[in-house]
């Protein structure tokens, strides 16, 4: 083990469910259903693992990671790992209440996904939900001043 480079950052696919339908998608949303998922409780020992190998970031997928109600526990976890936590979203599902809750819990980064402004890329008209987000993004970071908060 001596010579086996450490890892930095840790991808973590929470869930292959997903509000979209990207045309582009190659997320196989039907290969591991809900029932199937990984648990919280693995989770959080995969990220004490992670921290211990040298791990120093984490990103939080999927799938829309959002879809998991455990999201918050993920992230605090990571924090209390001083890792630094970013989370890849579509956007969708993402409401102020609840990302007022992720900032509470830790997490440090939101990387939103833009693929596409046009409705005909996706199988649904996200856009308009997508720049919602976007704007509770921005403007959760302008009113956080000194913070880590996206
Ligand atoms: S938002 Fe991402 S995971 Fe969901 S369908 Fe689109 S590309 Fe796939």
């Amino acid at each position: 083990m001596k010579n086996v480079p450490r890892p930095y950052t840790l991808v973590a696919e929470l869930t292959h469910r997903c509000p979209l339908s990207c045309l582009h998608c190659s997320n196989p949303r039907a290969l591991v259903p809900k029932w199937r998922e990984i648990s919280t409780d693995d989770w959080l020992r995969v990220l004490d693992e992670a921290e211990a190998l040298g791990v120093v970031q984490v990103h939080f997928s999927g799938g829309e990671p959002l879809l998991r109600l455990d999201l918050e526990a993920l992230v605090a976890r990571a924090r209390a790992l001083s890792l630094y936590v970013n989370l890849v979203t579509s956007g969708i599902p993402l409401e102020r209440a609840r990302l007022e809750k992720l900032v509470r819990a830790g997490l440090d980064h939101v990387q939103l996904s833009l693929q596409s402004a046009h409705h005909a890329r996706t199988s649904t008209p996200s856009f308009p939900k997508r720049r919602r987000s976007t704007r509770r993004v921005s403007e959760r970071r302008s009113t956080a001043p000194g913070s880590r908060a996206p």
